[in-house]
């Protein structure tokens, strides 16, 4: 490992968002328990003029915070929880107490995402109060259920804004998207996901006897084959492009002399933005039937794909781009791999999606860690951000 030198600079605020940082890391959070994060920040928020409300659901733990009365939407977006540690031997220093090493600051969300989080706040308490609140309204809309099935986190309080009639026009996600140093590559969509199991039924039998029996193997394969020849689109520059993966075949148990009554196939499809979840539904349904028209779907763990453009005028793109150019001296990578993510909840035609934080190498891992600098990086890149919200 090569340790890049850090020599804390005197005049900035990383004393914030590392005390930030820090005591987030501290407070033990895993899926979906928010042990007082939400609390933490809007201490913070609130002395910076922000109105609260923190609402639990189904054991989940929301905040959403609002800042002026522009005319422009824009939200923050992010979560406090994080997975489980693992085995805790295997850690250097325990997950939940942050600790710093060669300028690496170790623990469970120092990258996934409590920095985000820290970040966004030390730069909130650098330049909001500068800032005048009729430039624009600014959210902070934060869930303790994204690492979980996130039924009642982001997707809830886009609900909630939905009933309220608030419209976002830009939305910035916290989480770590950068490949090695902060700034070099930001998301600007994912593709979805959507699982399902096919129900294909034959008529058992004796092998000896196959006029008298329906192989549903045979039948299962028709299909298999069918689903395999559907022409998806290769992608783009921006998107890698859709593809099925059967992922499971089940016949039940098995004797050499008996043809299967019945088979189960698992498949999962991932999927760019040139479709929704009800047309690639409807592709796959017609697939399906074509090869075997008694067969029956079941769908599971859907999530739609969203990507967002650049813009004339406003751009949320722009902006992140100039900033991570001031910060870093470099444009970053416009990407949109990696799984799922919550911007697919706020994602619409009005509502620009950015994806932008720290590196990712190490989350959801045993020692997960980022340096400090991707941290005051952040910070900055976030302060400037909100700088060019209010012009
Ligand atoms: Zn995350």
């Amino acid at each position: 490992m090569t340790i890049r030198p850090f020599i804390l600079p005197s005049n900035t605020s990383l004393t914030y968002c590392l005390t930030h940082a820090k005591a987030l890391i501290n407070k033990h959070t895993v899926t979906p328990n928010d042990n007082g994060c939400q609390y933490y920040l809007a201490t913070y928020l609130q002395a910076l003029g922000f109105t609260c409300e923190h609402v639990v659901i189904h054991g989940v733990s929301n905040l959403i915070a609002r800042w002026g009365q522009g005319a422009r939407h824009v939200a923050f977006c992010g979560h406090t929880d994080v997975v489980s540690p693992g085995p805790l031997s295997h850690w250097r220093y325990p997950p939940f107490e942050a600790h710093i090493e060669n300028s690496q600051l170790y623990g469970r969300g120092a990258a996934d995402m409590k920095t985000g989080l820290a970040a966004m706040l030390g730069a909130c308490q650098r330049v909001l109060p500068g800032l005048n609140q009729d430039d624009f309204t600014f959210w902070w809309l934060i869930t303790s259920d994204e690492e979980g099935d996130a039924q009642w986190g982001s997707k809830w309080i886009k609900q909630v804004l939905d009933e309220r009639g608030v419209h976002l026009d830009m939305c910035l996600i916290g989480e770590p998207t950068a490949s090695s140093a902060t700034g070099d590559t930001i998301k600007i969509g994912r593709r979805g996901a959507l699982s399902g199991t096919i129900d294909v039924a034959g008529k058992q039998g004796h092998v000896a006897y196959p006029h008298s029996c329906d192989n549903a193997i045979h039948r299962a394969s028709r299909i298999v084959q069918g689903l395999l020849d559907l022409g998806w689109d290769g992608g783009d520059l921006d998107f890698p492009g859709t593809s099925l993966q059967i992922t499971h075949i089940d016949s039940g148990t098995f004797t050499d002399n008996i043809a299967p009554g019945k088979c189960q196939i698992e498949f999962n499809v991932r999927f760019d933005a040139t479709y929704t979840l009800t047309t690639l539904k409807a592709a796959v349904l017609e697939r399906v039937l074509s090869a075997d028209n008694d067969a029956t779907i079941r769908w599971s763990r859907p999530c739609e794909a969203y990507q967002s453009h650049a813009r004339e005028g406003d751009c949320l793109i722009a902006m992140a781009e100039a900033a991570i150019y001031r910060a870093t001296g470099r444009y970053p990578l416009l990407s949109t791999s990696g799984g799922t993510s919550d911007g697919r909840f706020f994602a619409t035609e009005e509502t620009q999606v950015v994806e932008l934080g720290v590196p990712n190498t190490t989350i959801h891992q045993i020692n997960e860690s980022i340096h400090l600098s991707d941290l005051l990086t952040l910070e900055d890149i976030y302060a400037d951000m909100l700088v060019q919200l209010a012009r």
